[in-house]
């Protein structure tokens, strides 16, 4: 899909994961922030945007806050189409 506008991508996405059986989930703009712990939901409100490592106060190990937020997204998507959150 190199060279593709975004206007182009998503047509583009669907297509392709139609043939494969797989379900395209749009996120909006708004959604699960990254201050939230994907495993255990606890919130961190003090968490800066500089805080670039998420320590949860309540399990380890310490987590990538970029890869919390992604973790959240996907959790989310999945909770929307009633699919089971992965362990
Ligand atoms: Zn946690």
């Amino acid at each position: 899909m190199t060279g593709l506008g975004w206007h182009q991508f998503k047509p583009r996405l669907a297509y392709s994961l139609g043939w494969r059986k797989v379900d395209l989930i749009e996120k909006g703009i708004s959604g699960p922030p990254s201050n939230i712990c994907s495993k255990c939901v606890n919130i961190k409100p003090e968490l800066k945007l500089s805080d670039r490592i998420y320590y949860c106060n309540t399990h380890s190990p310490p987590l990538d806050r970029d890869l919390h937020g992604t973790m959240n997204i996907s959790n989310t998507g999945l909770i929307n189409v009633g699919r089971p959150l992965p362990n």
